[in-house]
């Protein structure tokens, strides 16, 4: 039996995600794991005190939502997969992820070491966050070294 059955890969639609997308679905491929993608929406409501009455916000973010499901439907499809499982939620990326990772059984997380918040970490905060707080394995791809 392989050693990873369901890989979950987290994308952020920066620069970086074609290579990790390309570690993943290389590594999937040599485990013959099943391969679902995650894109979180960052909520940003709670930057306002509750009473604040925010009708455009919500609709902004609903449209983040849209956004992001056809975005990850098409790059599930530009890389053959068509029918894998894709999650779009929204929140805190790093807990998200884990909550999903979790919820759908996932035995390998794959995440790019740095994504939009750049380079100015050893780990960029995300990866460094979904290693702490995920119960299963995580590969940071290291997204400066990758040749895609
Ligand atoms: P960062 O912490 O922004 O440098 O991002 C590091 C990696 O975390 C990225 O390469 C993605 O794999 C993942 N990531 C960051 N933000 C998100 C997000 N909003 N949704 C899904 N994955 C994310």
């Amino acid at each position: 039996m392989s050693e990873y059955q369901h890989v979950l890969v987290a994308v952020d639609f920066s620069a970086e995600t074609e290579c990790v997308v390309k570690r993943a679905l290389a590594l999937a491929a040599m485990q013959k794991a099943k391969v679902s993608f995650i894109h979180v929406v960052e909520y940003t409501g709670y930057l306002y005190p509750p009473d604040t009455p925010l009708p455009l916000e919500v609709d902004l973010e609903q449209q983040f939502v849209d956004k992001a499901v056809d975005n990850l439907k098409s790059l599930a499809e530009s890389h053959g997969l068509p029918d894998a499982a894709r999650y779009v939620e929204v929140g805190s990326p790093m807990q998200e992820i884990v909550n999903v990772a979790h919820a759908q059984s996932v035995d390998l997380i794959v995440i790019g070491s740095h994504g939009r918040h750049g380079l100015q970490r050893i780990l960029g905060s995300t990866a460094s966050g979904v290693l702490h707080l995920s119960t299963c394995d995580v590969l940071a791809v290291r997204v400066g070294a990758c040749k895609t």
